[in-house]
């Protein structure tokens, strides 16, 4: 079974996940660190634990998902994976960086894995599946942990929210029949990891986020 840590980076309040299961080997949802401390701190709980890194995954391409990807893919020697269309966003991110006010001390890279929709990727003897829930940013996936009850919206879907769709590649419709026909489509107690703040559930969401009717 996996276990989840979760970290908050980044002036944008952005959600880092590590999940691991117990062959010790784990993935990195959407490194959102800046500065050195966050780096270290999400570096810190990988070595303490004895983890071992096997990929980076990307929800989308936005800055503050992405802003740790080269410190965790150069400290540990793995890649990044992601849908092969957040690839606009990642071009832009250094642009997009210095319109927030926060320089990348360096520029990100393209991701070398992608990712496809119903895609599984193994961790230890865990699986995440890839869900395809574009909307907010071209590209966006979801990461589905059946066994757990689990999914990693992103920025998709928050508690009683979902995300901004006035950036490039945004569509208000595609977003909420994303989160329709993707998410609520899993079981009403599938604890729902979003990419800014708190945990929800599917069942809770389909009652009560105001911006998807079900
Ligand atoms: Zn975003
Ligand atoms: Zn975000």
């Amino acid at each position: 079974m996996l276990q989840v840590n979760s970290f908050v980076f980044n002036p944008f309040a952005e959600n880092t996940y590590v999940i691991y299961d117990e062959t010790r080997q784990c993935v990195i949802i959407d490194p959102g660190c800046h500065t050195s401390s966050e780096v270290d701190e999400l570096l810190g709980f990988i070595d303490l634990h004895q983890l071992e890194p096997l990929m980076v995954v990307n929800t989308h391409g936005h800055i503050d998902h992405i802003m740790g990807n080269e410190a965790v893919k150069r400290h540990y020697g793995i890649q990044v994976a992601a849908h092969p269309e957040v690839k606009n966003d990642i071009l832009r991110s250094r642009q997009q960086a210095m319109m927030f006010g926060l320089p990348m001390v360096e520029e990100c890279k393209l991701p070398e894995v992608d990712l496809t929709d119903g895609e599984l990727i193994k961790v230890g003897n865990s699986t995440l599946e890839v869900l395809c829930t574009p909307g907010h940013a071209k590209g966006s996936i979801s990461l589905y942990a059946m066994a757990e009850g689990w999914v990693f919206t992103g920025d998709a879907l928050f508690c009683r929210s979902i995300g901004r769709t006035d950036f490039p590649g945004g569509d208000f419709e595609e977003l909420r029949e994303s989160i329709r026909t993707r998410l609520f489509t899993l079981p009403e107690d599938t604890e729902v990891y979003s990419g800014h703040g708190e945990t929800t559930t599917i069942g809770e969401e389909k009652d009560f986020n105001p911006y998807v009717a079900v």
